[in-house]
């Protein structure tokens, strides 16, 4: 039988869709090139933005077409399942299953029905979340690994916390195990992946951990493993410590890159924002993260035309951006999303305003990215190569710990390999190097 996904938002929901997608295939199931042909089609939806839902509905109105022709399995999956349930199935009944943030356990049980050819009825019961684990196919190097889920934070443009629920840290027990198997399949860079992973909080079984104690046991783990890189996503900057940055100060593995979401550089905003945090502090905790980690390069998210936001509001955001040097930002403008606290504030901007401030925001980025990716050739430098040039087969594209790409001479053979080379030039936002060495015992 086979299966096609849709998958939307974050790289909480790329993991998840990886994690669902194993399950498949480890009954024998096989991806299907469309829609159109397969079995079954899961949407894994998004709700952070509105635009992301309306084009999802799209979605389901053709695939709602294409049942009239033919029989197949649909779920809707993600943060749209769990923000609107069953009313999904009642405003499309071509949908079939409605399988929530928290619902995933029930994904077995939805595929032994769908390949015996029957209906299978959810149990009344609450439904209880767990983690999944392994999502890894053979051949990728590079994974996620989620320690926690959902958000306390209710940062008053976001919908998160409201459609994924508050944080709940997984055991370092299963995280251990799912880095331990991770390795034996061949991965050598893992992402420590959450909502907000500075505040994962373990106080289960076992002894208390807090985010640097995790650090700490993940990397005496990876240690002893081919795991060569960590990474954590994302930070947010009222909660990463003193300790989680000296963890990663004192330990090699940990990449000398960090995503510290910013949104925006002004105090009346971010108050308005409710991120609890100042311009000022977020400055003092990038000048503590630079003095331990010299060189470390460091990206954020900026959210322009906030609801009140002022032309000095948006200069202090360039301000702030000039004086930090993000390698690079995901930015975008502020849109109304229903059911948040900021939907009802006044001083809306107009749409044209909040275009050019994005604008403006872009044109500053782009920059100082390629500003400082100039800066950095002729560094001698250690990249995982991770596959073969969509546009070269005889060229590989490998990663800095910094979170550059470079693109050189190779083989698919030293695909998954840590290698040595010389950033010698820069085309686009690429780097390229002549030739590379492996590391040794790579
Ligand atoms: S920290 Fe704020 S922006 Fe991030 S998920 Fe939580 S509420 Fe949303």
């Amino acid at each position: 039988m086979t299966f096609f996904f849709e998958t939307y938002g974050c790289q909480m929901n790329t993991a998840e869709s990886a994690a669902l997608q194993l399950v498949l295939k480890e009954r024998g199931w096989t991806e299907a090139p469309s829609g159109e042909t397969a079995d079954l089609v899961l949407l894994n939806t998004c709700s952070v933005r509105a635009t992301a839902e309306t084009r999802v509905m799209g979605r389901l109105d053709l695939y709602r077409a294409l049942k009239k022709q033919k029989p197949f399995t649909l779920i809707v999956a993600g943060c749209m399942a769990q923000r609107m349930g069953e009313s999904l199935r009642e405003r499309n009944p071509a949908v079939d299953y409605v399988m929530g943030t928290a619902s995933r356990s029930v994904f077995p049980q939805i595929l032994a029905a769908a390949e015996q050819g029957r209906a299978f009825v959810p149990s009344d019961e609450a439904p209880v979340f767990s983690f999944s684990s392994s999502h890894l196919e053979d051949g990728q190097f590079r994974s996620f690994v989620p320690i926690m889920h959902g958000c306390n934070n209710f940062c008053s443009y976001c919908i998160v916390p409201y459609v994924r629920g508050r944080e709940i840290s997984r055991s370092p027990e299963s995280i251990v195990r799912e880095i331990r198997l991770l390795a034996e399949r061949g991965v050598r860079e893992i992402t420590l992946l959450g909502q907000n992973v500075n505040s994962y909080k373990w106080d289960g079984e076992g002894p208390s951990l807090e985010f640097p104690d995790l650090l700490e046991l993940v990397a005496e783990e990876c240690g002893k493993l081919p795991i060569r890189w960590i990474r954590f996503l994302s930070s947010h900057p009222k909660d990463l410590s003193s300790r989680a940055i000296r963890v990663m100060a004192d330990n090699p593995l940990f990449c000398r890159h960090l995503h510290l979401c910013v949104q925006h550089g002004s105090n009346a905003i971010l108050g308005a924002m409710n991120r609890r945090y100042t311009r000022e502090k977020y400055l003092d905790l990038v000048a503590e993260v630079r003095e331990a980690m010299p060189g470390i390069s460091l990206s954020t998210d900026i959210l322009v035309g906030f609801p009140g936001e002022t032309e000095e509001d948006l200069e202090l955001t360039l301000d702030l951006m000039e004086r930090v040097k993000f390698l690079y930002s995901y930015m975008y403008h502020y849109n109304p999303r229903e059911g948040t606290a900021a939907c009802d504030l006044p001083g809306r901007i107009p749409e044209e305003i909040k275009r050019q401030r994005l604008g403006r925001v872009i044109e500053l980025q782009k920059g100082h990215t390629l500003e400082l990716l100039k800066e950095r050739i002729g560094s001698r430098e250690t990249v995982l190569i991770e596959g073969i040039s969509r546009k070269n087969a005889d060229e590989l594209i490998a990663r800095t710990e910094r979170d550059e790409m470079v693109a050189v001479p190779g083989s698919l053979s030293q695909v998954g390999s840590f290698a040595e080379l010389t950033l010698s030039s820069l085309r686009g936002n690429t780097f390229r190097a002549k030739e590379l060495a492996l590391c040794p015992g790579d």
